[in-house]
């Protein structure tokens, strides 16, 4: 598959997609709470995504058998939602969450801390933010794909966390993933050059240890090798004339 570049009339749709899985972030937060299972917030999330007329894009997505992929501590990402994870306080908790609008899909991942965590896991939360939006100052028109990869991992190093490597960011449109793949490391190669209506979902994914992963016996969760900390921050971005748009996060960010 080539990467597309949206007309007008999808480029409102994908935007009407992301700024409904903002509102479904929003709005899931505060069941975010000790005691809650990460099951019951995949049911509130659904029906949620559900009552906006969208229908969650992860749900039977090859198989995977929840609305949310909810992750907690060292889980990095792709948690099956389950009666028996239960949150509590001074966990890491991520949810990363998707949904259709009128055929056109969004993406996107918070990582949340529950009371009282350690300030390094705080840290860790603020810099895996803090290499998205490194990483999409270079997602303009005339620049190259690993521009991006490579404004991410550098902001990763010089925090000396682990960046996951097996996982990348992608395309997505009339499909939740399309191509390009986007490694969150910088690749031998330019790539592809970017150009006004393409739309990126961008997710860093940072360890505090290593970056090396595993994955878990259900053929889905994936967790840190070392056992350490791991965040995960996405959004569904548009390539414009100028400054990149966020579709998932409409409120100030600079
Ligand atoms: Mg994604």
């Amino acid at each position: 598959m080539s990467v597309t570049v949206k007309s007008e009339h999808e480029i409102e749709l994908m935007r009407e997609a992301g700024h409904l899985l903002e509102k479904v972030h929003e709005d899931l937060y505060p069941y975010i709470k000790p005691g809650v299972s990460t099951k019951e917030l995949d049911r509130i999330g659904e029906e949620m995504i559900r009552s906006l007329g969208c229908t969650p894009n992860f749900l039977n997505y090859e198989g995977f058998p929840g609305s949310f992929c909810i992750c907690r501590n060292d889980e990095v990402v792709h948690g099956i939602p389950s009666e028996k994870k239960i949150i509590q306080e001074g966990d890491l908790v991520k949810i990363d969450a998707g949904l259709i609008y009128k055929g056109y899909h969004s993406d996107a991942a918070r990582t949340y801390a529950v009371g009282e965590v350690p300030e390094e896991a705080r840290k860790l939360i603020r810099v895996t933010e803090e290499c998205f939006f490194a990483g999409i100052r270079y997602a303009r028109a005339g620049k190259h794909l690993n521009d991006i990869s490579k404004a991410i991992g550098a902001c990763a190093a010089k925090h000396r966390f682990g960046i996951v490597r097996d996982l990348t960011g992608h395309g997505i449109g009339t499909h939740l993933h399309e191509d390009p793949v986007i490694p969150n490391y910088p690749q031998k190669g330019r790539g592809i050059k970017l150009l006004p209506g393409m739309t990126l979902a961008i997710e860093p994914m940072i360890n505090l240890g290593r970056g090396d992963v595993a994955w878990l016996d259900d053929d889905w969760t994936v967790v840190t090798m070392d056992g350490s900390l791991s965040a995960h921050y996405e959004n569904t971005i548009l390539i414009t004339d100028g400054e990149p748009e966020i579709l998932t996060l409409t409120k100030p960010w600079k």
